[in-house]
This record gives C-alpha cells, structure tokens and sequence, in this order.
C-alpha cells in the first residue's frame, strides 16, 4: 500500500504518525541513465543513498568546466540530482554510497556540504572520492583517523574507520563488503558484496525500525569475478526470508535477455583479439597496440597488464582519470607491480616520443573510449601531440562499449574518422558490460521477496520493460511495483 505525492503536499504531515511508515524519495536517476540520488525517510532520520553525477549534459555543450558552476546551475543544467525535496537537510543522519561510478558519487562535491552527517562507502569508493575532491591532494590533506563505535547487536559487525577530510566537513566512513556499521539505534547500514565493473561495488541494505530497504543499485551476478567481488547469493537469500520491504532496483540493462557475460568472458575476448598480434603470419604482427577501456575498471586493467607480459610489451598508461583509478588501487593494494603513469601533457609528449622509436615493443592503455574530446586517445588522434601521430597499422581496441547517448555516438565516430585517416585498424565492443541482465533481476527478485519493488537508474522505457518482469512475477503495477520520477517522494505503510 502506498500513497505517491510530491514533498511539498505532504510537508505538514501529522507528527505523531511520523513512526508509521517509511518514505522513498526519488531524487535522480528516475528519468534517465546517470545522476543517481534516492533517499530513504523513517521517522525523523533520512538516509541518503548515492549523489551521482550526470555527465551527458556537460558533453553536449562543449566546454563548460563543472567546478565553474553554482549549484543552482548545476540544477537547472540537469547535472547534478535536485535535492532541493529534501526540505530539512538537518534530518539526513548519513549519506552511504554504493561504488565509486561518477554516476553514483559525482556530484558530493556540490551536494554533500548542505548535509551535516557522514559518508559512509567500502575502501575503493571512498578512496575514489577522496582523489576526485575539488583541491583534493594527499600531500596537504592527510587524514585524520577515528575508530567509530562497534555495535552490539548485530552480526558480522565491523568497526568503520573514520576519517575526516578538509574539503567536505562530512566524515568519511569505510565499511568494507558483507559487514554492517550501526549508525545508530535506529538505523543499521550494511553492505553486501556484489559483482559489478569497479572494485568494492555493493548493494546496499538499510536496517529501520519500519523494515529493510534493498538498494541494488547496478551489480550483475558473476559467478567468475576476476576482483573476487563474488555475489553475497547466501546473504541476499537470507535477507529474502527474514523480510524485505522495498527493493530499489537498476535497471540499466532490463531489455536484455538472460545473464550479463562474466567479467571473465569480456577479458578472454580482449586477449583474444590481443593475443593474435603476436603471429608472424598474421598482417596484425608488429605495430603499435593501443586498448582503450573504461577508466575505473581495474579488473580489466589487470588484464591488460597480464596480456602486456605475455606479448612481452612495455605498458604504458596515459590519461588522468586513468592514473586516478588506478593509483587508488594501488593505494588499497588491488594492484602490483610497477606499472608506468603518465598524465601531464609534457609527460604524455616525452613518453610517445619513445613509442615513435619502438612501435612495436609498447602498449599503450588510456582513457577515450567513447570519444571524449579531451580524453588521451582523441588528443593523439587530433594530433594534439605535436610530432606524435600513430604510425600506421596501429591496432586500437575498444575494450568497451558506447554508453548510449547521441553525444557519445557522435563522439565515437569522430574519433574513428580520425583514427582512420591515421591509417588504423579498429576493434570494437572487446567487452562485458558491468550491469545485470533480465534474469538477474529476475532471481534477486525471487530471493529478497521485497513487498514492493522500485526501478531505478533507467528512462521510462526500462521501466516498462522492467514491469513485464514483475508482472510476470505477479507484481502489481502501482500496488506492489512503482513508477517513480525524480521529484516524487513515495510513502509505503
Ligand atoms: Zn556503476
């Protein structure tokens, strides 16, 4: 049962219902892929789950640098989440974030300085946060670190680790994977591991006096996951027969039948295509290699960095987002080995000088893969390199796929044109995608048995296609199953 209104009808609620019911605030990502924001209200405490970023309007218009913006503009220009329904920011008691995804933790920077509460993420979400901070820099912020209180009451506890950063007055507070932090005597934050495309993922779980809310909030179930994020199937299960109220679900990749490839799978493609250049009977012998794959994918990297070794290449990695991602890898120790960084423009000039003399003893790995025009691999592409283009024959491949907008199509195909008249060969879709497919979401569904099910970080067509699961799970649109867009606030007794 519930009742769907605005927060601006329901702001003179009777107070002494207050403890009766819960409330769902959907804040951004309900109309559209990217600036992932909900909220969840029990009694007078808010929970907020998420502060995403939503990049494809700052794409659109050229230029525009983000930090440059007011936050009323960052609104207005639909790139960061509209809080503003929030009316009483004094009520937020934490903000928890599910991974460390631009769209999931892009916009703290501009939001989170209203809310007078802590962040709460596992180890690599908030590491990533730490680096993409406005001034942020280690050397000048060393943090300060506090032991936050154990629990009681609740099983496989975890002390989170406390920090405090000078740039944002809210506490950062880790919880690693398949542990539970208790906020306090209301609310207990728990997170579960699960596999999706950047380490540390996981699906958030809200313990309240008015029952648990399930945020699943992009994951796939990996059954070979090569970051070792395994599912938590045995938790989740678990959560299913002890009560779920509400499931707040992603639905990015709804429309697609079956299960998402394993990570393992989209690797083994990747050295396929790789590994072929290492045949002296092939045309694909002997030139440059070049793979571009998202940023933040560290299990991919990992890969390239095993494939660099068996074609007995040097890897060399440009891009600053790129370092970022990974230098906070090796920060939390994900990562070994010496791996070579470069993300000043004069760095990036000296080292392809030395790729110019040895084409065929490099691998280059960078950023670009949906034809960013500031990124690395548009840059050498343009030329913007003076004196570097890529000799011909080099092999550049997509270890990717196109985030669907019509700016990143346009992007991408720019960006082929000009590595065609380079006299490149291109590899495209050397991927598998980080997001559930139908089934997936079918089986969470049937193990958490929430009462009522939300779709989430989608436009209006997921959800109709999510709603022909849920039907076909015998949920009632409206009753059990809801339609939210950002702005609404939803009650559920
Ligand atoms: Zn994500």
């Amino acid at each position: 049962m519930y009742n769907k209104t605005k927060i601006r009808k329901i702001t003179s609620q009777n107070a002494k219902h207050q403890q009766k019911y819960m409330e769902i605030y959907a804040i951004g990502g309900y109309d559209e892929v990217g600036r992932n924001m909900s909220a969840v209200r029990v009694g007078d405490e808010i929970v907020i789950l998420d502060m995403g970023i939503n990049i494809t309007p700052l794409a659109e218009s050229g230029d525009i640098k983000v930090e440059t913006l007011s936050r009323e503009e960052l609104y207005n220009f639909t790139i960061v989440p509209d809080d503003r329904i929030i009316k009483d920011k004094k009520k937020v008691a934490a903000i928890v974030l599910s991974h460390g995804h631009l769209d999931h933790i892009g916009a703290v920077f501009a939001l989170a300085e209203q809310y007078d509460c802590p962040i709460i993420g596992t180890p690599y979400t908030l590491e990533i946060l730490r680096k993409i901070i406005k001034g942020e820099s280690e050397r000048k912020t060393k943090p300060t670190t506090i032991f936050a209180k154990k629990s009681d009451d609740v099983e496989r506890e975890y002390d989170g680790v406390m920090t405090t950063y000078r740039e944002l007055r809210n506490k950062f507070i880790v919880v690693p994977n398949n542990s539970k932090y208790k906020l306090n005597e209301n609310i207990n934050i728990e997170m579960v591991g699960c596999s999706h495309s950047i380490p540390d993922s996981a699906i958030v779980v809200l313990h309240t006096k008015e029952g648990v809310v399930v945020y699943a909030n992009d994951w796939k179930f990996d059954d070979s996951p090569t970051d070792m994020n395994f599912p938590n199937y045995k938790r989740l299960f678990e959560l299913g027969k002890q009560g779920v109220k509400v499931l707040i679900d992603g639905a990015l990749n709804i429309e697609k039948k079956g299960y998402c490839p394993s990570e393992y799978i989209g690797q083994e493609i990747l050295k396929g295509a790789l590994l072929k250049t290492q045949h002296q009977e092939l045309s694909s012998y002997g030139s440059l290699l070049v793979v571009t794959a998202f940023a933040s994918n560290i299990a991919r990297f990992q890969a390239v960095q095993r494939f660099a070794e068996m074609l007995n290449r040097r890897l060399i990695v440009l891009g600053g987002s790129t370092v970022k991602y990974i230098t906070a890898a090796q920060g939390l120790g994900k990562i070994s080995g010496i791996i070579e960084l470069y993300k000043s423009k004069s760095s990036i000039k000296t080292v392809l000088g030395r790729v110019k003399k040895d084409p065929n003893k490099h691998l280059i790995f960078c950023t670009g893969n949906q034809g960013e025009e500031n990124a690395v691999l548009s840059r050498i592409a343009g030329r913007d390199y003076k004196g570097f283009s890529f000799p011909r024959g080099t092999q550049v491949f997509f270890s990717s796929s196109i985030i669907p907008s019509d700016i990143n199509k346009k992007n991408v195909e720019n960006l082929e044109k000009l590595l065609d008249k380079q006299g490149c060969r291109i590899y495209r879709d050397l991927h598998a995608s980080g997001h559930a497919y139908k089934e997936e979401h079918r089986e969470i569904i049937r193990m958490l048995k929430p009462k009522t099910i939300i779709p989430c970080h989608t436009d209006n067509e997921g959800k109709l296609n999510y709603f022909k699961l849920g039907i076909e799970e015998h949920y009632k649109i409206g009753k059990t199953m809801l339609a939210l867009n950002n702005g609404d606030v939803v009650r559920i007794k």
